[in-house]
């Protein structure tokens, strides 16, 4: 009976999991994980976890009788330690001890981490991070009234927690060395409207400036400021864990390289999610997106893969984020560099709009705040690669779909 090993037992590796039983696949699924419990889903732990609204239970990908169900031998708080391509076999290690699998195919779903801090105080118990179950409930117990909260990283994960921490009724200083707040993923012109709403809910920005210490009741920034802090907490991105990957001597590069078939350099070995950097057809290089509809739909991608069938892996990189009653979605990767005009369709001031990245006339990515059933229809026009007429962009009163 063939085997197939899945390595990360979060949502990638999860939903590959489930795609491999819903297309017929009835060999053997082992889905290892190191984590002490079954795979759930990340953003409720900046968003609806962390502000007490959802139960945790919400947060994971299937019930818990549903891996025994169909038969998926899930593997929790264990870890695979080394994969040997000769015998092909991977060594795991958990509390039953170390013992080793064949793999007919094999899916490396093992995401990334958080980027960590490494200064004085830096390991202190107050520097905390968001990545796990774990680390959302410590916040979520750390957030109380007047807590003094410096969040080091102007980033998706610091702002969401940002706003999660102002609505427990925290004082919140953001530092940021780059200009702007979210300045990689949306540019100034898009970073400067969630700045502003942070602003009006009374957070302070430093920007230009990154923490260097922490000392009990205060972090201090590069630019010598001491900055009250009960607590620090770090949103400065996340590398991914293809360390495995590596060691193995598979092509590796931030992320591990795959072709569009999610495929990586050893034709039995695939990645999905947040560590695989796939080649991405429409695009035309390679990206590693860290997004969770890229692991909802790629851990699939990679498992129809698994089963030989034809893959071609091209969705437009898809987002979306929660901060206090702004809800918004963003197609595309609009950082600064690859666009050279912002256009708005709606009323920006009143936080209800559609914002467009466009490079050289053409639709590079659409951000939909507060507005909604638009962002298939934004895609489409990503996806058609075209120059739009900027007036008929613009004017709301033109369905996107006549564009
Ligand atoms: C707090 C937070 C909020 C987020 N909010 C959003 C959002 O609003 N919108 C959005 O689009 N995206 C969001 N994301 C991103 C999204 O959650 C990730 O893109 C997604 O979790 C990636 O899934 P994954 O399965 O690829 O990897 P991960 O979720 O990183 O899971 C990988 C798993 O593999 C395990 N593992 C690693 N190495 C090994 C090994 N050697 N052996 C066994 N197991 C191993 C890890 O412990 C982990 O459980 C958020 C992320 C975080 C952290």
């Amino acid at each position: 009976m063939p085997s197939f090993v899945i390595a990360g037992a979060s949502l990638a590796g999860a939903k590959a999991a489930e795609t491999l039983r819903d297309e017929g696949f009835d060999g053997e699924i082992v889905l290892v994980g190191a984590e002490p419990e079954r795979p759930y889903e990340r953003p409720p732990l900046s968003k609806g976890y962390l502000l007490g609204h959802e139960p945790r239970d919400s947060a994971f990908v299937h019930s818990e009788g549903w891996y025994a169900e169909h038969g998926v031998d899930l593997r929790e708080g264990t870890t695979v330690t080394a994969i040997d391509r000769g015998t092909a076999t991977v060594a795991v290690s958990g509390a039953g001890g170390d013992s080793e699998l064949s793999y007919d195919r094999l899916l490396l779903a093992t995401g990334a981490s958080p980027r960590r801090l490494n200064f004085p105080g830096s390991d202190r118990e107050e520097v905390l991070y968001l990545r796990t179950i774990a680390d959302s409930g410590k916040l979520r117990s750390a957030f109380q009234p007047g807590t003094r909260v410096v969040v080091a990283g102007a980033g998706w994960i610091g702002l969401e927690t940002t706003a999660a921490a102002r609505t427990a009724e925290c004082a919140v200083t953001v530092l940021e060395p780059q200009p702007g707040a979210l300045h990689d993923q949306l540019g100034p012109e898009l970073g400067a409207v969630f700045a502003d709403l942070h602003r009006a809910h009374g957070v302070e920005f430093r920007f230009g400036e990154k923490a260097v210490e922490f000392r009990p009741g205060m972090v201090i920034t590069s630019a010598g400021a001491e900055v009250p802090a009960d607590i620090l907490v770090v949103g400065i991105g996340a590398a991914p864990n293809d360390d495995l990957a590596a060691r193995a001597g598979l092509e590796t590069g931030n992320g591990v390289l795959t072709d569009e078939a999610l495929r990586t350099s050893d034709p039995n070995i695939f990645a999905a999610g947040d560590v695989a950097n796939s080649f991405h057809p429409l695009l035309g290089r390679r990206v590693r997106v860290e997004h969770w509809a890229n692991a909802l739909n790629g851990g699939p991608a990679a498992a129809r893969s698994m089963l030989g069938q034809s893959v071609r892996y091209d969705p437009v990189p898809y987002f979306y984020s929660d901060q206090y009653d702004l809800g918004m979605e963003c197609a595309g990767l609009p950082s600064p560099g690859t666009y050279d005009q912002v256009l708005y369709r709606g009323d920006r001031a009143a936080l209800e709009f559609i914002a467009f990245w466009l490079s050289g006339g053409t639709v590079i990515a659409g951000m939909n705040v507060n507005v909604w059933d638009v962002n298939d229809d934004i895609q489409s026009l990503i996806r058609a690669a075209r120059p739009v007429d900027p007036a008929r962009l613009t004017n709301p009163d033109i369905p996107l779909t006549d564009l």
